[in-house]
């Protein structure tokens, strides 16, 4: 027996094929409820497009340590063994959600790894390099590549007038006009992290590193001739072969390598290493296996899974940090704040972005579509005095800081010979305040405190204002202490 139809909120429907109307040829009622919401449901079905990479494919696999690169990473992924749930998205960069999967371009190689200490993300491409080395340049450099503000066109007059004026896009033009310019399938290419990221062992030692996935299907690439047919014949040319290869239970594999540069060759080397146009040759650090990432599963719908997973350069877990890649450090603003915008700010708890770690205890609340949420009992702020989660500052220094003039740190401001958290309240009280004023000063705080302010907080207030003035903070215990006690008048209605 099929399944009723249902409104959104579960209502069976009286029909799927009539509107309800005044009579048959007559206007359509406003109350066809059901109509409405399949009009406006309908109105809604999109999200912005990604600004670049917008037209993708994606799948789930897995990731399967078969080396042993403990002595560089404590990352929990990388010890020897371990088995990650990954999830996958390729992607063209310049053309939209319908255009050719075989345009001459680089492809996005978005890879999320779901390890136990939250989500890590390597947002890399099929090129070890990038056109640009600046994020400054990022928007100029994509609307280059895009389209003419008045007839909407591409037009390679443009690209080639943003290319030949920063000379650093010399490299990846190169690649980009090579053989590799056009890969044959998502399957038969290699994916970089391009960047240079940092990895940190369980000593605390940090050491350089760029990441390879070496394709064990074989490098195959369309020529430009092949590559035109297949954009007018099969504009979906890519997605549908990676899909069917998934459902046929071939599954495309890739061997991870890692190079791996001590921090103190960064300064020597003959490239800078953190620039995103240079490579580091293979002569010079030579590639070291990490293990064997495949895809097994495809998505479940297209649009949950792969339209809306948010990969962002920013999720790096304990064991991996950045760099003084200047691309980097962009596109770790960039990425999140692409996702709030596109597809809201709650794109974590979507199931393809959500964290498989044992838990989430994020302060995060509220805003548009939220819902999943906190126990009642964990406060909605940090420090608390009640069993909130807490930062870890063992955590320090792991995400993104590194030994370079100037350094970065986490700290407070320097504390001049007068700084205090209490000398200028302290001054305010005595030497601007009145008699009147502090009197009303100390009814005021008296008043709040009374408004339900409990141990051991209470304790805590009385010594925050005798640390501001000895005599106000006496006064103000001896008021709530009287108030409590059911001294003189009756206690002030909670304030504010
Ligand atoms: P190597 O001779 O050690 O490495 C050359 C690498 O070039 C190969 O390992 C292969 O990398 C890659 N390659 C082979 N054919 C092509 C092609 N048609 N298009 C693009 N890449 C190709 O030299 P170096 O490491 O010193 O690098 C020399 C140049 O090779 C670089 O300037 C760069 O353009 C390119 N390259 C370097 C890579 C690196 O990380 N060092 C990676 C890829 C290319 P792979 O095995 O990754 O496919």
């Amino acid at each position: 027996m099929t399944k009723p139809t249902t409104t959104n909120t579960g209502i069976p429907v009286e029909s799927d094929n009539e509107s309800l109307t005044a009579g048959a040829q007559g206007p359509i009622l406003l109350h066809d409820h059901y109509l409405i919401e399949k009009l406006a449901q309908f109105n809604r079905e999109r999200v912005p497009e990604r600004i670049v990479h917008a037209k993708g494919a994606g799948a789930y696999g897995e990731l399967v340590v078969t080396n042993d690169v403990s002595e560089y990473t404590k990352a929990k992924l990388f010890q020897p063994g371990a088995r990650t749930e990954s999830l996958v998205r390729f992607s063209t960069v310049a053309g939209e959600q319908g255009s050719p999967d075989t345009w001459r371009d680089p492809r996005g190689f978005a890879v999320k790894f779901y390890t136990e200490d939250g989500n890590y993300d390597l947002v890399g491409n099929n090129t070890p390099i990038f056109f640009i080395k600046d994020p400054i340049k990022f928007p100029d450099f994509i609307r280059s590549q895009k389209r003419l503000p008045g007839n909407g066109l591409r037009d390679h007059n443009m690209q080639w007038d943003f290319w030949t004026l920063r000379p650093e896009t010399a490299h990846q033009v190169t690649w980009l006009m090579g053989d590799r310019g056009i890969p044959k399938t998502y399957r038969h290419m290699n994916g970089y992290g391009s960047h240079t990221y940092q990895w940190i062992n369980a000593a605390g030692e940090r050491f350089w590193v760029k990441y390879h996935f070496k394709t064990d299907q074989g490098i195959e690439n369309l020529t430009q001739a092949e590559a035109d047919r297949i954009a007018g014949a099969d504009a979906d040319y890519h997605r549908k072969d990676l899909w069917e290869a998934i459902e046929r239970g071939d599954f495309p594999s890739w061997t991870l390598y890692v190079q791996v540069m001590p921090v103190a060759e960064a300064e020597g080397y003959r490239f800078n290493p953190f620039d995103l146009t240079k490579v580091w040759s293979h002569k010079d650090y030579p590639l070291i296996e990490v293990g064997k990432w495949a895809l097994n599963r495809n998505p479940g719908n297209y649009f949950v899974d792969i339209e809306q997973a948010a990969f962002e350069p920013s999720n790096v877990v304990p064991g991996i940090g950045f760099s003084p890649d200047k691309m980097l450090l962009g596109r770790v603003f960039a990425y999140a704040d692409a996702h709030r915008y596109r597809i809201g700010t709650n794109y974590a708890q979507l199931p393809p972005n959500r964290a498989r770690a044992a838990e989430v205890n994020s302060y995060s609340k509220e805003g548009a579509m939220r819902y999943d949420y906190n126990d009642a009992s964990v406060p909605v702020y940090a420090p608390n005095s009640f069993g909130g989660p807490h930062a870890d500052p063992e955590r320090a220094g792991d995400s993104g800081i590194w030994d370079f003039d100037p350094t970065m740190v986490r700290a407070g401001y320097v504390q001049h010979a007068e700084d205090g958290d209490f000398t200028q309240a302290g001054t305010l009280v005595r030497e601007v305040y009145d008699d009147e004023q502090r009197d009303r000063l100390v009814d005021n705080i008296v008043g709040h405190v009374l408004g339900g302010v409990r141990e051991p907080v209470l304790s805590r207030v009385f010594e925050y204002w005798k640390n501001v003035d000895a005599d106000l903070g006496k006064r103000v215990e001896e008021g709530v202490r009287a108030g409590l006690n059911g001294n003189g008048s009756t206690p002030p209605p909670a304030q504010g």
